[in-house]
């Protein structure tokens, strides 16, 4: 079914109204130069937005009401029931978890009650990063030191254009970084084959150099590169279609570097071996800091991605995947993934959280379903209890977590709807329990 989206609930605005340095939810960059424009029945953005942030701020913000088994409900009725639903079940499972700092507290404190499981929706990605943080540590940059510091960034395999589309903008083309002197340029490679280099360009963009190769072999260039610079010898000419001599250029590139940045996002190093191609680059990076500096740079943080985990880490110790079933938190990144949970059928209630875009939608599912959405998703069946929630940043204020885990934007409410929050929404359902 799809969830209905006509009867727009009606703008709290009057008149036209310009709004400066709004900070963006929808993706873990959270640009916060965006100008909007907040008129009497839509938002559009003017100013600073790309294609992603024109779609989530523009999306009509489509019909408030709630539905219990497809049928139309008010909001108190649909809370009564879901409530009724996660008093009922066994292990609740609170998946997506597409929310802000705010909302994911509620949800904290929803599952610590109800003795749920807690993953969200893009955290396989995360994990490709955590299990290497948890087990060897790493030298990472942020977003502020990348745009003032490197002189060399590489592109890692993922595309960074299409997830973040104004990063190379704010970030490697910024026009004048603190640190790099005047006329200074950077080099910016890129690492696999499909990767959109268009975005690379600018004054302060000087050699642009792609190394095409399967996405799966990334993490094999540069663990030849990290041998090279150890003078191992390969016994080969060339490593997934890069020549020695290309690896060794590279090499001696990184070696040069006064501050050099090797950038992924793990939602696009999605291949079984992932992990290890996260856990080479980090080894490198580790070895480049014996005689310069270096540093790794992970962006993700989509749909709340990076402020679940770090208010999962604040509240419980552990930064997701963890189950109150026993009455206190207990961790384990394979038994509570919410997919194996789902597959393996032992979930008996999927609790779906997906505030920010449509396209975060539950997996498919024997579980029946409570979903919390942004209106307009396309659900593939009619869930329990469907409560359409506003968007932090849009519908009401909140705050995010930026994909560098160093600070966290307030969002305002640019009053598009009376949509209520997430926040607003569990907390009323943990009182009805
Ligand atoms: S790059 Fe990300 S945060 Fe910046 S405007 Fe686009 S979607 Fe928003």
């Amino acid at each position: 079914m799809t969830a209905p989206s006509p009867a727009e609930a009606p703008p709290r605005a009057a008149a036209t109204e310009i709004i400066e340095d709004v900070a963006c939810p929808f993706c873990g960059l959270l640009c916060d130069d965006l100008e909007i424009q907040r008129g009497p029945s839509r938002v559009t953005v003017r100013k600073n937005g790309c294609v992603k942030a024109v779609a989530g701020f523009e999306r009509p913000p489509g019909d408030a009401s709630p539905r219990i088994d497809g049928r139309p409900a008010t909001l108190a009725e649909a809370v009564q029931a879901a409530a009724r639903l996660i008093g009922a079940a066994r292990l609740p499972l609170f998946g997506g978890l597409g929310t802000d700092v705010e909302g994911m507290r509620a949800v904290m404190a929803l599952a610590d009650r109800a003795g749920g499981v807690v993953d969200h929706g893009l955290s396989d990605g995360q994990y490709r990063n955590l299990e290497v943080l948890q087990t060897s540590g790493w030298f990472m940059s942020t977003l502020t030191e990348t745009r003032n510091r490197a002189d060399l960034v590489v592109i890692v395999g993922s595309d960074v254009n299409t997830m973040h589309p104004r990063f190379f903008e704010r970030i490697v083309a910024a026009p004048e970084p603190m640190f790099l002197g005047p006329g200074q340029t950077r080099t910016v490679v890129f690492i696999g084959e499909g990767l959109d280099a268009s975005a690379a360009k600018g004054g302060r963009i000087g050699e642009v150099i792609s190394l095409p190769c399967p996405a799966a072999a990334v993490g094999e260039v540069i663990a030849a590169v990290r041998a090279r610079l150890k003078g191992a010898p390969l016994g080969t000419d060339a490593v997934a279609g890069i020549s020695l001599a290309t690896i060794d250029d590279l090499a001696a590139r990184c070696k040069a570097a006064s501050y050099g940045v090797m950038v992924w996002a793990p939602p696009s190093l999605a291949y079984p071996t992932a992990d290890l191609t996260v856990r080479v680059v980090s080894d490198l990076v580790k070895d480049l800091n014996l005689t310069t500096r270096f540093a790794g740079l992970a962006l993700g943080g989509n749909e709340g991605a990076v402020s679940a985990a770090a208010v999962a880490t604040w509240q419980s110790g552990f930064p997701m995947r963890v189950s109150y079933a026993s009455g206190k938190p207990i961790y384990d990144s394979e038994r509570y993934a919410a997919t194996r949970l789902l597959a393996a059928g032992e979930t008996d209630l999927l609790v779906w959280i997906a505030s920010f875009t449509p396209e975060l939608v539950p997996p498919p599912s024997r579980a029946p379903a409570i979903v919390l959405a942004t209106p307009g998703m396309t659900l593939a069946a009619t869930p329990r209890v469907l409560i359409p929630v506003g968007t932090p940043g849009l519908d009401h204020a909140g705050r995010l977590v930026r994909c560098d885990n160093v600070v966290s934007l307030p969002l305002k409410s640019l009053d598009r709807s009376t949509l209520p929050s997430v926040a607003d929404v569990v907390a009323s359902i943990e009182l009805a329990l």
